[in-house]
């Protein structure tokens, strides 16, 4: 087993012109961890996940994820930049899950899930068919598949958008926020298909202001704000005794 962390960040920085959103992230994520990442609107949790899954370039440090180095490839002292279709190789390493479901609209459950596999990843289709049942089984939606995401509630949609990132079979789970645009009562069933695939020992970055489940399932918390990691440690730590003043305003301003 590959016992390199599964990403390592040294001074990352990404910028949107003059506004500096991630100001120097170090940071080591090992295989199998869950990392829960905390923190204010605006500190640069989404741009940090945005970086992982290379929807953004950064604009200093480095950041390798899977053992290489993201956007680059170096040649002795040299750095290139890796072509469009390398670039694409390398995202594959990482799932990511959004706020929004994004499901294709006009595709059933099962068909947004075995999109991915048949279309990039040149899978059989029946095989990705038997393959996507069994996802959307263990996310409790089997009898759904031939459901239309408009005939889906919006943890149903959720629970399949991970049962869609799953399918491309990622070393990495990036989960942005995955409840914060659900009705209070289907929280909890995201939630548990999270708490799931976390026990099957898959490494996840959750961006998350549920700190139950942050403290139940998180192997670590880190709080961000303005752009940097202010601490971070094991969830029960941060949580109920955390250093920084910081962190304590913003857990007490969550929990009221
Ligand atoms: P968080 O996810 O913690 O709420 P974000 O990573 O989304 O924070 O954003 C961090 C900061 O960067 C915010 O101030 C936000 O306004 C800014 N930002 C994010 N994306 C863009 C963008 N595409 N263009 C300009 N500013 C952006
Ligand atoms: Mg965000």
């Amino acid at each position: 087993m590959d016992m390199n962390p599964i990403v390592k960040a040294v001074g990352l920085r990404k910028s949107y012109g003059a506004f500096e959103a991630l100001k120097g992230i170090d940071l080591e994520i090992d295989r199998g961890e869950v990392l829960c990442v905390i923190g204010p609107s605006g500190s640069g949790k989404s741009t940090f996940l945005r970086c992982i899954n290379q929807l953004e370039v950064i604009d200093g440090g480095a950041l390798w994820v899977n053992g290489e180095l993201v956007g680059y490839r170096r040649t002795g002292h040299k750095l290139y930049e890796l072509s469009e279709r390398e670039i694409a190789r390398q995202r594959l390493a990482t799932g990511m899950v959004f706020q929004r479901f994004n499901l294709f609209p006009h595709k059933t459950a099962l068909e947004n899930i075995i999109e991915g596999p048949v279309q990039v990843l040149k899978q059989e289709r029946t095989q990705a068919e038997a393959d996507a049942r069994e996802l959307l089984a263990r996310v409790g939606l089997a009898y759904k598949c031939d459901a239309y995401p408009v005939e889906l509630s919006g943890g149903q949609q959720q629970r399949v958008a991970i049962g869609r990132a799953l399918a491309m079979k990622p070393s990495l789970m990036l989960f942005d926020e995955p409840t914060s645009a659900l009705d209070p009562e289907l929280v909890g069933e995201v939630l548990s298909v999270m708490r799931d695939l976390a026990r099957t020992g898959m490494t996840m970055v959750v961006v998350t202001h549920e700190l139950g489940f942050a403290r139940e399932v998180a192997s670590r918390v880190l709080f961000m704000d303005q752009g940097q990691v202010v601490e971070g440690g094991p969830a029960a730590q941060v949580l109920s005794s955390p250093t920084q003043a910081r962190t304590r305003d913003f857990i007490s301003a969550v929990l009221s």
